[in-house]
């Protein structure tokens, strides 16, 4: 139970602005009356209040640290780009495409997603998919994004990896031109195949070594631990990459302590499993290992049950740098700024607490310490205003 601060100074009428998109995890429609948000100074009540949480988080400004581009694709544009390429679907309509995102488990979601980026043939197509995301970003306030792309989920179905990197970073030259977004590139390698097939890619990248600020480790996570990729992950970290990797999603906390010490990360993406760990996540919180967690995908996948037991506010209060991200946005029902207000809803956060994630967003991003400042003194004078 929260403390109420100053219900004297709550707002009661809804900030102009604001989103009122429908919101699964707000069934009620933002009537709860129970939920008290303290804001610095202020405490607000009741249903208003669910306005200004969302115009607060909209305008919040933030990076989004994990984001598979090819998780962004949107059945409409699945549909366009399949007729556009002579792709034939397993599916015959846009809303017969959405209903079957019902998963029950990681693997069901791969299933699908595997299917959905074979419309992704030319570099135009990725150009058109990326470029989709940086406007949704754009509207989020995402200032920095880093995105994923999985080489494997191309070079298997003939697509040159130089087709997906330049379509990709034509996007984001535009983003940053036109958007004022900046963006870092992060190639991911399929952890269900083997090392050798990491290391090919690895070896693909070299030419664009430049454009490429990190490797990642995503996919199929049971049975694959960190440890089967130690050899490529060394090599890369000789070649300047920054390394990160999926761990602790459906993996046990011994992954994550693998991602770690073994693999050397910089980042960890999900690491929920760290909790099962006192000791671990007392190192982790120690050593600030930012953590990129993604609320609506863990309960789309059933890593966790229902919203309001997701353990993002745990994370918070044991210290781990937490950031929120959207993982495969079109797949799993919400942009970042979703994921944000469904989590903050559900866990009934407070206003410092997404102040916190978002500069949690901002250090553990791949910028150098001007960019970073500037971003944080943004997010700072955001927030004071705000109060
Ligand atoms: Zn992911």
């Amino acid at each position: 139970m929260q403390e109420k601060v100053n219900s004297n100074t709550a707002t009661a009428v809804p900030v102009q602005g604001a989103r009122r998109e429908p919101n699964p995890y707000d069934p009620a429609g933002g009537q709860v009356q129970s939920a008290l948000l303290i804001t610095g100074r202020r405490t607000l009540t009741a249903a208003a209040d669910r306005n200004d949480l969302r115009a607060f988080i909209d305008g919040l400004p933030k990076a989004e640290l994990h984001m598979h581009i090819e998780g962004s694709l949107e059945p409409e544009m699945m549909f366009a780009l399949a007729e556009r390429n002579g792709v034939k679907l397993g599916f015959s309509s846009v809303e017969e495409t959405r209903a079957a995102y019902d998963f029950g488990c990681l693997q069901e979601f791969l299933d699908l997603f595997f299917q959905g980026m074979e419309v992704l043939c030319h570099e135009q197509d990725f150009y058109d998919l990326t470029w989709a995301y940086f406007k949704r970003a754009a509207a989020d306030n995402v200032r920095h994004a880093e995105l994923f792309f999985d080489p494997q989920g191309h070079t298997c179905r003939g697509v040159a990896f130089e087709t997906v990197l330049q379509g990709i970073q034509r996007a984001c030259a535009d983003a940053e031109r036109e958007l004022g977004i900046t963006c870092g590139l992060i190639m991911c390698f399929w952890r269900h195949l083997s090392e050798q097939d990491a290391q090919a890619v690895l070896e693909a990248a070299e030419p664009y070594r430049d454009g490429i600020v990190g490797i990642g480790l995503d996919a199929a996570e049971q049975g694959n631990p960190p440890h089967k990729f130690a050899s490529v992950y060394r090599q890369a970290r000789e070649q300047g990459y920054k390394l990160l990797a999926h761990a602790g999603e459906e993996g046990p906390a011994d992954y994550v302590r693998e991602a770690i010490d073994i693999l050397g990360v910089d980042r960890i993406d999900h690491g929920n499993a760290t909790l099962d760990d006192a000791q671990l996540t007392q190192r982790i919180a120690r050593k600030g290992t930012v953590l990129t967690v993604c609320p609506m995908s863990n309960v789309k996948l059933a890593v966790v049950d229902e919203m309001r037991h997701h353990p993002l506010k745990v994370m918070l209060d044991r210290g781990l740098a937490v950031t929120i991200n959207s993982d495969d946005p079109a797949y799993f029902g919400g942009y970042v700024n979703d994921n944000y207000a469904a989590v903050a809803h559900a866990l009934e956060l407070t206003t410092e607490e997404l102040h916190c994630i978002a500069r949690n967003s901002f250090t553990g991003a791949f910028l150098d310490d001007k960019a970073k400042a500037r971003h944080l003194d943004a997010l700072d004078a955001y927030v004071a205003a705000y109060r």
